[in-house]
């Protein structure tokens, strides 16, 4: 029979407290509390002031929990309208970029959405929130590890969360009826617009040191209709993955 009390199991019960006392940690930090609130509703008064109109999307924003996709310490900046970094010299998108990408896109429930850039997944959950089928790609392994557990914890379910190369897109899970870029693309990778359903819709900023939001609508096999929207600053878009 096995002994009952075994000194070699001692490690076991450490990890198991240190486990719990880490959860406990982190539970109290992932608070969602009425200051909160009260922020993302100012925040959603200010994009609304800057042309922002969609009320799903301006919904999304007062709901998402923003802070909770910084590291706990930067509260304060969540809910400016600014981007913040977020480690591995990535930044979380500024809440009226997100938006406005979001609104282009245009999003119906169940639609097929690919994401490429997934940082922090702040965006994702914008896309999740409005009920997208989302597929997220991100080439630095460091943030895709982070943000796809993290997404476990908030409960956050996106279809796929895949660590790759966004310029050759998705194969396997196209055609989409939306893809969005939340990096500075050189240049439109062709596979994305090869990718899109016809009526699908491609957001991108394209440029290098700045870029424009990009509007693609494919119109048939062959044809896409462009459209022109801004200037905008992103990281870049980078190839393979790191
Ligand atoms: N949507 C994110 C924005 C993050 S910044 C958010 O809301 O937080 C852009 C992200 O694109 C970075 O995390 C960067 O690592 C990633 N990225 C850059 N080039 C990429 C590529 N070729 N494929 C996938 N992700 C890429």
């Amino acid at each position: 029979m096995a002994p009952l009390f075994n000194e070699n199991k001692k490690p076991t019960d450490y990890k198991i407290v240190r486990e719990l006392f880490k959860f406990v940690y982190q539970t109290k930090n992932m608070k969602d509390t009425l200051k909160h609130k009260g922020m993302r509703n100012k925040l959603v008064k200010l994009l609304e002031r800057k042309g922002i109109a969609d009320p799903k999307v301006l919904e999304a924003i007062k709901t998402v929990p923003r802070h909770l996709f910084l590291d706990s310490g930067f509260e304060d900046h969540a809910y400016q309208d600014k981007a913040f970094p977020i480690g591995a010299e990535q930044t979380i998108s500024q809440p009226y970029t997100v938006a406005f990408q979001t609104e282009l896109l245009r999003i119906k429930p169940n639609d097929s959405i690919l994401e490429i850039g997934t940082g922090s997944g702040y965006q994702t959950a914008i896309l999740l929130h409005l009920r997208a089928k989302v597929y997220t790609i991100e080439r630095q392994k460091e943030l895709f590890k982070k943000t796809k557990l993290f997404f476990g914890k908030m409960g956050y379910r996106p279809k796929k969360v895949i660590f790759g190369d966004g310029y050759k897109g998705l194969p396997e899970e196209a055609p989409f009826d939306g893809i969005i870029v939340t990096a500075g693309a050189p240049e439109v990778p062709k596979p994305l617009l090869s990718q899109l359903k016809i009526g699908g819709r491609l957001v991108i900023p394209v440029g290098i040191d700045e870029q424009i939001m990009t509007l693609y609508i494919r119109k048939s096999e062959k044809e896409f209709e462009k459209q022109e929207l801004g200037t905008f600053r992103f990281v870049p878009l980078l190839e393979d993955k790191n």
